[in-house]
């Protein structure tokens, strides 16, 4: 197998329990499919790994691997165009990957880094870990307010409408509640806390965009507060 980048015979050699193929003119690694997380936790185990600084840690911008101003190299192995990627998503450590074996080039360095950015920086994440514990007991405390909201109201209509109604009315509007009771209770289970991002974005660890579950819940309250329309628009009269 030939260098990617400079050509040159790469050299197989054992490192961290595991055959690698080094270049020697420029540093770069070649790992078979697989090899790469390996020889990362041998490093890890053997505590051979810095940890990150915070703003290596939480720097809150991913780059996004077309951005990156490189020429596309050849897989070693089977000489087709290799892929940039961003490893792990949002490490920032660009490396190349055949999409056909699957191998990964590593320049040099890379390797190091990838290590790095696996071990972390274990006091920082704790602290983001807990402060995103925080926020969403904070906003689970602000969630049962709406839920106990939506229980007053319900139990309002629930005194009221027999008086206008009798008991039949009663067991109507108790058949009424289940479906905006069961949205507004249960919708937000459909996914509104997931998203929760240690590393980018230490400045706002819960990214909270609205999601389907936010929609069911507002259609919940929509529902719910539909006696409390009716009841206007028939006091000013809109139904005679
Ligand atoms: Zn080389
Ligand atoms: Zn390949």
């Amino acid at each position: 197998m030939n260098c990617p980048v400079c050509n040159k015979k790469l050299k197989t050699i054992t490192y961290q329990n595991q055959e690698i193929d080094i270049c020697l003119k420029c540093g770069g690694i070649w790992f078979d499919k697989g090899e790469l997380i390996k020889v990362v936790n041998n490093l890890l185990s053997k505590n051979e790994v810095d940890i990150q600084t915070v703003k290596e840690t939480y720097r809150n911008k991913i780059i996004s691997p077309d951005k990156v101003k490189q020429l596309i190299r050849k897989c070693p192995r089977c000489n087709v165009d290799m892929q940039l990627y961003n490893y792990s998503y949002d490490s920032n450590i660009i490396l190349d990957k055949c999409p056909n074996c699957n191998g990964i080039w590593t320049d040099e360095g890379e390797m190091q880094a990838v290590a790095k950015y696996i071990r972390g920086n274990p006091t920082m994440d704790s602290y983001a870990k807990s402060l995103a514990g925080e926020l969403t007991k904070y906003q689970k405390g602000r969630s049962n307010k709406w839920k106990i909201t939506a229980v007053i109201i319900s139990l309002f209509y629930l005194v009221i409408i027999p008086f206008f109604k009798g008991s039949e009315g009663f067991f109507k509007i108790l058949l009424f509640l289940i479906l905006p009771l069961g949205c507004i209770f249960f919708g937000e289970g459909l996914g509104s806390t997931t998203g929760i991002r240690f590393r980018t974005t230490f400045f706002a660890p819960v990214i909270t965009k609205p999601t389907p579950g936010f929609f069911v819940v507002f259609i919940g309250w929509v529902l719910l507060l539909l006696p409390v329309w009716f009841g206007i628009l028939s006091v000013i009269g809109v139904f005679n």
